[in-house]
This record gives C-alpha cells, sequence and structure tokens, in this order.
C-alpha cells in the first residue's frame, strides 16, 4: 500500500468519521420536584401571585417542573425576612458564619451528582461540564469565603469592614448554581443577607439550594430564594430594603438598572456581557492554542460571558491554525447533554437558538464564510453545530455583536499593535486571551488589552480567589478574591 494511502487512513481515523461510542447516560436521580415553592424566611411558601411557569428541559424540550412567578408581594416578604435576619446574622462572630459556609459546601460536594443532573437537564449543559465545572466551583466558592469570614480585619488592613445590609441579586441561566454561589458566598462572609433571583430558563437548582441552607442549618431569612421574571427581578432592584443589587446578566438589563439606582445610594456591581478577543501569535504552540480556542468558545455551548468569540489569528499561522481548528472541529461530539461523552450539549432555551441562528444568517449575509463539521443534531430539543466564520471584518455583527453560542468568529492581524487595536475595538472589555512563546508579548498584551482578565496560553480559567469582572460596557465592581469582597462591604 502505498505511504500516502496509509497516512490519509491514519488520519481518517484520527480525525475523520468518530467513532461511535455506545451511549454513556448519566444515571443518578436528580430529585426534581414537580412544583417549586418561593424559600423565605427559613419556610417553603406557595407565591403570593399564585402564579407558576414552566421549566423546559432543553434536552428535549419536555416540561421539567413548574416555576413559582413571585409578584412584587413575594419579593416584599423576602426582603422583610431579610432584614430581620440581618442584625443577628451581621453579629454572629466570623467564625460562626463561616461554619454555616463551610457547611454550605460540604453539602455541595456531597450532594454534586445530584445537582450536576439536575443543572444539566433544566440548563443544557453536557454533564461532564456540571459535574466536573460548575459543582467543584459552586464548592470552592463558599470554601474559599467560608475561610474569609473569620479573617475580615485582614482584608482592609487598620480599617474595619461592616456589612451593607440586604443585598438584592439577579443572576443569569449559563452557570446557574455557580453563579448564586458567586452572589451568596461573599454577602454570607461579610455579614449581610440576600435576596436572590435566578434566571426564568434554570431556576430549579437554585430552588433546590433551600434544602442546602435547610441541611446546613441556615438560620431562617439569611437567604431567601425568589424566581420568577424580568418584573421579579425589576422589583428587588427597586426594593427600598435594598443595600446594594449585585446584577449578572446582559449589558441591556445592566443600563437599566443602573439607571433606575441613580441617586438612590444603594451600591451596584454589574458583571454583563463580553466579547473577548483569543489573539494567537506566528510563535504560538498551535496545537495547545488550538485546544484552548475550543475550550474558549465551544465550553458550555458557548453561552460564557467571557467566552473567546473573536478568534485574532496572526496572518502567517491562519491558514495553518484554521485548518487545524476544522479538523478539531469534526471529533466535537453535540448532542444529548445527559451522556458523558459530550462535548456539546443543548442551548439554553428556544429563544436563545432563535438568537444564534438569526446572528449566524447575518454573519452569512454580510459575506462571512460559514464552516460546520457534519454532526447529527438530536431531533428533539435545542441544538445547534459548533460553528466558523472566516473571512470576518470588524463591521461584521458577528465581530461586533454577543453571540452566546457556539459560534466563533475569525480574523487575522499582522502586527502586535494591529491585534491591540482590533482587540480594543469593541465596547465590551470583559476577557482576553494571548497565545505565544515570548513571555515578553504576554505582558505587553496584557497590559495594553482593556479587559478584566487576560489569560496567557490558556483560557477560561477560574479561582475563587481571582477577582473576576469587566471594563467599558461589560460592567464594574469584581467578584472573588478580596476586591470581591470589598464589594460586599463599606469601610468604618
Ligand atoms: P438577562 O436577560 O439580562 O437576564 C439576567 C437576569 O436578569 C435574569 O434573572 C432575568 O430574569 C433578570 N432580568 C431581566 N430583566 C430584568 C429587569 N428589567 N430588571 C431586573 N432583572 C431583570 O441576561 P441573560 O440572557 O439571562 O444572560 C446572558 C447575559 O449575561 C449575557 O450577556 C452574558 O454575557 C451575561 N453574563 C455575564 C457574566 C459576567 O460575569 N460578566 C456572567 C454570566 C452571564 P429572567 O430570566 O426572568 O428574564
Ligand atoms: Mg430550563
Amino acid at each position: 500500500m502505498p505511504a500516502k494511502t496509509s497516512r490519509t487512513q491514519a488520519r481518517e481515523l484520527l480525525f475523520g468519521d468518530l467513532w461511535e461510542f455506545d451511549p454513556a447516560p448519566e444515571s443518578a436521580p436528580a430529585h426534581i420536584d414537580e412544583r417549586y415553592k418561593l424559600f423565605i424566611g427559613g419556610r417553603y411558601v406557595t407565591p403570593k401571585s399564585k402564579k407558576y411557569f414552566d421549566s423546559i428541559s432543553p434536552r428535549d424540550g419536555k416540561k421539567l417542573a413548574e416555576i413559582p412567578h413571585a409578584n412584587a408581594a413575594d419579593v416584599d416578604a423576602a426582603f422583610a425576612a431579610a432584614k430581620q435576619a440581618f442584625g443577628p446574622w451581621s453579629k454572629l462572630p466570623g467564625a460562626e458564619r463561616g461554619k454555616y459556609l463551610f457547611r454550605i459546601a460540604r453539602l455541595l460536594q456531597d450532594r454534586s451528582r445530584e445537582f450536576a443532573v439536575a443543572e444539566t437537564l433544566d440548563g443544557g449543559k453536557p454533564i461532564k461540564e456540571s459535574r466536573d465545572f460548575d459543582l467543584p466551583m459552586a464548592a470552592a466558592h463558599f470554601f474559599y469565603h467560608a475561610g474569609w469570614a473569620d479573617k475580615l480585619q485582614y482584608a482592609a488592613p487598620g480599617r474595619t469592614l461592616e456589612p451593607l445590609g440586604v443585598i438584592g441579586q439577579v443572576i443569569p441561566w449559563n452557570f446557574p448554581l455557580l453563579m448564586l454561589a458567586w452572589k451568596i458566598a461573599p454577602a454570607l462572609a461579610t455579614g449581610n443577607t440576600v435576596v436572590i433571583k435566578p434566571a426564568e430558563t434554570t431556576s430549579v437548582t437554585a430552588l433546590k439550594f433551600a434544602t442546602i441552607l435547610e441541611q446546613a442549618g441556615l438560620p431562617p431569612g439569611v437567604v431567601n430564594i425568589i424566581s420568577g421574571a424580568g418584573e421579579t427581578g425589576a422589583a428587588i432592584v427597586n426594593h427600598p430594603d435594598a443595600a446594594k443589587i449585585a446584577f449578572t446578566g446582559s449589558t441591556e438589563v445592566g443600563k437599566i438598572i443602573q439607571r433606575a439606582l441613580a441617586g438612590t445610594g444603594k451600591k451596584l456591581t454589574l458583571e454583563l456581557g463580553g466579547k473577548a478577543a483569543n489573539i494567537v501569535f506566528d510563535d504560538a504552540p498551535l496545537d495547545q492554542a488550538v485546544e484552548g480556542i475550543v475550550n474558549g468558545i465551544f465550553f458550555n455551548q458557548g453561552h460564557v460571558c467571557c467566552a473567546g468569540s473573536r478568534l485574532l489569528v496572526q496572518e502567517g499561522v491562519e491558514k495553518e491554525l484554521v485548518a487545524r481548528l476544522k479538523r478539531r472541529l469534526s471529533t466535537l461530539r453535540v448532542g444529548d447533554p445527559l451522556d458523558k461523552n459530550t462535548d456539546i450539549g443543548a442551548i439554553n432555551s428556544k429563544e436563545q437558538l432563535a438568537k444564534i441562528k438569526e446572528l449566524v444568517q447575518s454573519g452569512i449575509d454580510e459575506g462571512a464564510e460559514i464552516y460546520q463539521p457534519s454532526c447529527r443534531l438530536p431531533g428533539n430539543g435545542f441544538y445547534h453545530a459548533p460553528t466558523l466564520f472566516s473571512g470576518v471584518s470588524q463591521s461584521h455583527r458577528i465581530a461586533r455583536e454577543e453571540i452566546f453560542g457556539p459560534v466563533l468568529s475569525i480574523l487575522s492581524f499582522r502586527t502586535p499593535e494591529e491585534a491591540i487595536e482590533k482587540a480594543n475595538n469593541t465596547c465590551y472589555g470583559l476577557s482576553a486571551g494571548v497565545w505565544t512563546d515570548k513571555g515578553s508579548k504576554i505582558l505587553r498584551m496584557a497590559s495594553a488589552l482593556k479587559a478584566g482578565v487576560v489569560w496567557a496560553n490558556t483560557y477560561n480559567k477560574f479561582d475563587p480567589s481571582s477577582p473576576f469582572g469587566g471594563y467599558k460596557e461589560s460592567g464594574f465592581g469584581r467578584e472573588g478574591g478580596r476586591h470581591g469582597l470589598l464589594d460586599y462591604t463599606k469601610l468604618a
């Protein structure tokens, strides 16, 4: 057999048709209730509104549970409970508050399989991500902040940190339980109490989290969990008893909130959208860069605020990198998020899928070149193939707007100056990636890029001790680390 043919065969084995795997569905029970209640003042209560909506599983489009739709009266009740709990909670010695946080962290670890399955069923993310990322990270946030609770005097040497009061928190659907942990853990460690609302499409794990608080014996009213729609979020934001609003979500809603809070004296932190540049220089290790690019944009179906959604590649390696990227894309397994081999699961909702498709169509209409590997998408549920666009120009919508889906826009550059110019040419500034062999280039790029987080020769790495947050229209304030603590306190 000629050498060329055997090479081609080997290549096909490696990169060609995917080997069929037998289905490997995760089988642990998720213990999802048919109908949930609100968690207010340490009790499960039916909403005063008497209204419910369905949570749909994007995996198959079927109804998963009924979620209470809280109204302004429910929000009032939650704030009253949080206000009552604030006095005793804030006066507890830090070490005592820390014990509750340690307990919550351990309980999350104990029940991580159950919560991972629930998160995947409700939100559509691959089980290997909810199991290996969302749950361990959520627990890590509670552990980390448990450690701070009795050491706050070291967070601001020579000064005393005081809690703010009742914190209103509103979170998005892409990392439901993890965003809840990012919000609740620092608030509690610093002595505040909380009213929190999960996103409409992913309320299940937040409402299940109430059972963890109950198991941990957290005093009633310290955390109140309220589900509902945008107007429920607005009722939290505008509640007169909120000392601070912590919001993670879209820039559009962030702007509405900032306008609503202007002049009220309430503290505000906003974690909003992004359109990060992942920059690959011609001296970068290309295979590693390919893995980082794939992780940067296809992790969690691209529903990631800091996703590396704009690939900037230096001209000399563009052809080779794109070829390797296409090959790698053909090995990604798209499908049932409950299957342990799945790399790309379901798109969170029908609405989000429609938004992604609309933006993809705009890319085609504006003249970019689309590439999608051949893959069979499940017939039911909401799915989208991993997508690359090459020949993208800076004016294209797919280079400017946050797609929040598994879609990568590829642009090229010649010099570091051009890379900086293009990377910063966005209204956002949450994150960026740099791939190069040279440490000096990394340092230069990191200081020139207007982004809250810059990863070098890696992407999407998180740690509770590392502050996360944006520049420009990606918001302000930090979550995680000492900076995150300071945003939940005032200096006495
Ligand atoms: P979204 O529409 O802004 O919703 C976020 C949350 O706000 C949801 O709980 C939503 O409730 C609620 N909400 C809607 N309208 C509101 C209003 N007028 N007042 C108060 N609350 C309101 O965003 P999303 O579509 O869920 O999430 C995707 C966005 O979040 C992306 O832009 C992404 O980049 C961003 N994000 C940022 C970070 C970060 O750390 N910077 C992290 C994750 C996500 P309903 O669900 O009921 O509408
Ligand atoms: Mg859902």
